[in-house]
């Protein structure tokens, strides 16, 4: 099926997933759920060794970047569809207008405790692979290897017209120059609602701003056909992970010592399929995050608690 715009729906890869594990907008989380075992016992799951590390919105939060959720779970912002994003020319140029000002904020974020504590179990030896649901780049930027971007990556971006990919700091310095004093108008604006604008960025670059801004800001066209389809390389909500990461990602986990979720509440299908993969083959889960999550049934050991210090601590614990 052809959007009204010629966009194609969604890649090839994706179009094989099924439905059922497309991003949905519409989870609820499980009540407050307790912690199950305790430090020590985290302590001994990782010393063991052959850890994948899960990692959410919640790790980079310390880093300045929000969670689509609060503490509590409900979700504070709603992100834009695939099928909005593919549907109109308007929807996208919402998007880039937005994205344009939340990226800047998101790009000069850096790593924070919890990123480079992992890096170091990496390099320690107890954690292997790192599978992240965030599009920050922040675990590589830390100095981790073996990350699997699991939702893609604010880097890139790709036509959905031809195929063409293109780095997200060039689009940005084009878009820069298609809308002179775009930046200055924004930030004028803000003043004078009194919004403190770094405040609004969401997980994927995007921000909240005003409509006379947005239907003044010209959209970005690829350089290759010539249209405004130009996308982010990262998974929309309404669309899939591609079905060859999803395996890739199935057969570390079956193979794994234990996983280690962090900072992901596993509301969506993305994340939570491996721990459920996970607990069907008997191995470990331990989940570290704030609130709740959608897994806690499945984990062998749960910490309520913030991720920095926790996991500092963890590695004091190991001796490194
Ligand atoms: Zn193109």
């Amino acid at each position: 099926m052809q959007q009204p715009n010629g966009i194609p729906p969604q890649s090839t890869a994706a179009a094989v997933t099924p439905a059922t594990t497309r991003l949905s907008t519409s989870r609820t989380l499980p009540l407050q759920t307790h912690d199950l075992g305790t430090f020590d016992d985290l302590v001994g799951l990782v010393s063991g060794g052959g850890v994948v590390v899960l990692s959410g919105a919640g790790l980079s939060t310390e880093s300045g970047i929000p969670d689509y959720r609060g503490p509590d779970g409900t979700r504070r912002v709603e992100p834009m569809t695939y099928g909005e994003f593919a549907g109109s020319s308007e929807a996208r140029r919402r998007y880039w207008a937005r994205s344009y000002i939340g990226w800047q904020r998101f790009n000069a974020a850096a790593p924070n405790e919890g990123h480079r504590v992992v890096t170091d179990l990496q390099r320690a030896g107890y954690v292997g692979p790192i599978i992240t649901q965030n599009v920050d780049g922040l675990h590589q930027v830390s100095g981790a290897t073996d990350v699997i971007e699991l939702h893609g990556s604010l880097d890139r971006a790709v036509c959905l017209t031809c195929g063409e990919y293109t780095s997200r700091i060039g689009l940005h310095e084009r878009m820069t120059e298609a809308n002179p004093g775009f930046m200055d108008r924004f930030e004028e604006a803000a003043h004078v609602v009194g919004s403190q604008w770094g405040e609004q960025v969401r997980p994927d670059g995007d921000i909240v701003l005003a409509d006379a801004l947005v239907e003044s800001f010209h959209a970005p066209r690829c350089l290759v056909c010539g249209h405004d389809t130009v996308k982010p390389d990262v998974v929309f909500f309404g669309e899939s992970v591609p079905k060859a990461v999803v395996e890739q990602c199935f057969s570390l986990v079956e193979s794994a010592g234990a996983v280690l979720v962090l900072g992901s509440s596993l509301s969506v299908m993305s994340g939570y399929r491996f721990v459920r993969r996970a607990h069907q083959r008997d191995v470990p889960v331990a989940i570290v995050t704030r609130s709740a999550t959608r897994g806690d049934a499945e984990a062998t050991l749960r910490l309520h608690a913030p991720l920095g210090p926790t996991l500092t601590e963890l590695r004091d614990a190991l001796g490194h």
